[in-house]
């Protein structure tokens, strides 16, 4: 079989698996709900575990290296071996990619105008740089470029809220004006379609995200911009596909030429790298795919893919970085890690009222170092609490998980968060242990509360209090009405020794605008010095606890 004949089969093969694993990231993440008892398999975090950037980025968050996230060693093996095959096989996020650039046309000679390699490609091994750096100050946005975290971040909080929103808006409207075909009712259809999409792929969620329209319209925007070029994310801006390069320098399955090229230029037009395959000698391996498109277009057979030691030069020039570039990358991100980390705004936001993380959640610098945004806990947590943050973290803790409890609340019940996070930033803690953690403290604002302010009786938090022995409990008050009646009323109190800050006294409150009793990050066990409260327990209410 001829070269080219071999490789139209391997592209076959490689559509396959890129669909299959497109496939299997989406199922992936549908699998990712509470489970109907137990904990979650860690399969589940599978894509994260292969993922060398994310792996770099928790060592140098002080994460020790084990277990499935080893599984990012076997990427790299594979790719000094066989170039960027990730990328142009396995990444889900590179499938969509293809995709999208197989859609958008534009003409062969204006392909050969601008599809050729740009000095802009080495934008991504900048921005790696950058975020190296960063990372190494203690400022992580790994996790904010990675395209794993990026793909499941966008569809978790974006994609499914939007879709979900659609899929019950049209079947309501379908539902009420009851279409009929003939004998045919439209919503013979339509309900067994909505039913299943609700029962068997949301399985009952429903989800409301906060920013998840910007972080789904980033998405598209880079979906979008393969029209242009193709594969422009991992041409340009890929920091993953920027690590992977920097190991595929030397692979040992290089394009080579093996016969004479008649400088056609197709396979210049089929090379979604721009890895230059059209000039013989100065193919690029830190820029290929492996794709085989190359191979594949070239009418005179004069191209294919053969082994060679590793420790042979290719003949190739390596992509020049340019040294004074690279200073540049270094120091923007020395700037941003100053911009994240200096101001007194950012340091202030570590022991922010709304900073309320999830049980088990790592000191907040430790977390930051570890957390890679991913939302994984966001989209398995129950009551849907977990939110991307905006700006409660500061910068440095764009999109990382906060606790919102007009949203939701930390389900007693429930350490799932914990179990499913692929880095370690929320630690996996036995149901137990997560009981026995205070995220935050629950406040009463007695300018608002029912039974303070206005004579009513109302004891919807004490009901709701998960705590067996109840952290909340009553002082009953003897008031005087408007007309000078006189009623006893039980005012709540909370026993800060026993709030966890769970969060669902403040969702329940009947005040839907702001709630009359709020929960904030104080008191957190995480934060020695967030906890206000000196030891002594309630002997200390009514006296000067600070003995002045
Ligand atoms: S432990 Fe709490 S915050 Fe975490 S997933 Fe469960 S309910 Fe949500
Ligand atoms: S804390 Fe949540 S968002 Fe951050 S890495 Fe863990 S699972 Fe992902």
């Amino acid at each position: 079989m001829t070269a080219r004949g071999r490789a139209r089969r391997l592209i076959w093969l490689r559509r396959g698996v890129q669909a299959a694993s497109l496939a299997l990231f989406v199922g992936l993440l549908l699998a990712m709900r509470p489970p109907e008892s137990g904990a979650p398999s860690p399969r589940l975090g599978f894509y994260f575990h292969l993922d060398p950037l994310l792996l770099v980025g928790a060592w140098l968050g002080g994460e020790r290296l084990a277990g499935p996230a080893l599984l990012a060693l076997a990427t790299l093996a594979l790719t000094v071996l066989l170039g960027r095959v990730f990328c142009g096989w396995l990444c889900p996020l590179g499938a969509l990619h293809n995709a999208l650039s197989w859609l958008g046309w534009r003409s062969a000679a204006r392909r050969r105008e601008t599809d050729g390699l740009s000095r802009w490609q080495r934008a991504k091994y900048w921005l790696l740089v950058a975020l190296l750096v960063m990372a190494v100050g203690g400022a992580h946005w790994t996790g904010v470029f990675d395209p794993q975290s990026l793909l499941y971040r966008s569809l978790t909080t974006g994609l499914l809220p939007g879709l979900d929103w659609g899929i019950s808006a049209g079947a309501a409207a379908i539902f009420q004006a009851d279409p009929q075909l003939g004998p045919l009712h439209l919503t013979a259809l339509s309900e067994p379609l909505y039913r299943f999409w609700r029962d068997a792929l949301l399985a009952g969620r429903e989800f409301v995200f906060a920013g998840g329209g910007l972080i789904l319209a980033l998405l598209l925007a880079l979906l979008a911009l393969n029209l242009w070029r193709p594969r422009f994310w991992c041409r340009y801006l890929c920091p993953l596909g920027a690590l992977l390069g920097a190991c595929a320098g030397r692979t040992a399955l290089r394009l080579t030429p093996t016969g004479t090229c008649g400088a056609c230029q197709r396979c210049l037009l089929r090379c979604p790298a721009a890895a230059q395959p059209e000039k013989p000698g100065q193919w690029l391996p830190e820029e290929c795919f492996g794709c085989w498109n190359c191979v594949a277009s070239c009418g005179e057979d004069a191209l294919d893919f053969r082994w060679q030691w590793p420790w042979r030069r290719p003949a190739a020039a390596r992509v020049d970085l340019g040294r004074r570039a690279l200073v540049g990358a270094g120091l923007a991100g020395l700037g941003a890690l100053l911009v994240f980390k200096l101001p007194p705004s950012a340091r202030a936001k570590t022991f922010g009222p709304e900073l309320i993380r999830p049980p088990g959640a790592l000191a907040e610098g430790d977390f930051l170092a570890r957390c890679v945004q991913c939302g994984l806990c966001m989209q398995v947590c129950p009551t849907g609490a977990l939110q991307p943050a905006i700006d409660q973290a500061g910068l440095a803790g764009l999109w990382t998980p906060v606790l919102v409890p007009r949203l939701g609340y930390c389900e007693h019940g429930c350490a799932l968060c914990g179990q499913v996070c692929p880095t370690g930033a929320i630690a996996p803690l036995a149901l137990a242990e997560k009981q026995a953690l205070s995220i935050g403290l629950a406040t009463i604002d007695t300018t608002r509360c029912l039974p303070y302010v206005y004579g009513r009786e109302c004891i919807v938090c004490e009901e709701h209090c998960p705590v067996p022995t109840k952290a909340i409990y009553f002082v009953e008050t003897e008031v005087t009405l408007r007309g000078g009646e006189r009623r006893v009323l039980k005012q709540p109190r909370v026993e800060p020794t026993l709030c966890t800050g769970c969060g669902i006294c403040e969702t329940k409150c009947p005040f839907a605008d702001r709630a009359a009793i709020r929960v904030t990050s104080a008191n957190e066990s995480r934060h020695p010095a967030n906890q206000p409260l000196l030891p002594g327990g309630t002997e200390s209410v009514g006296s000067n606890p600070y003995g002045a």
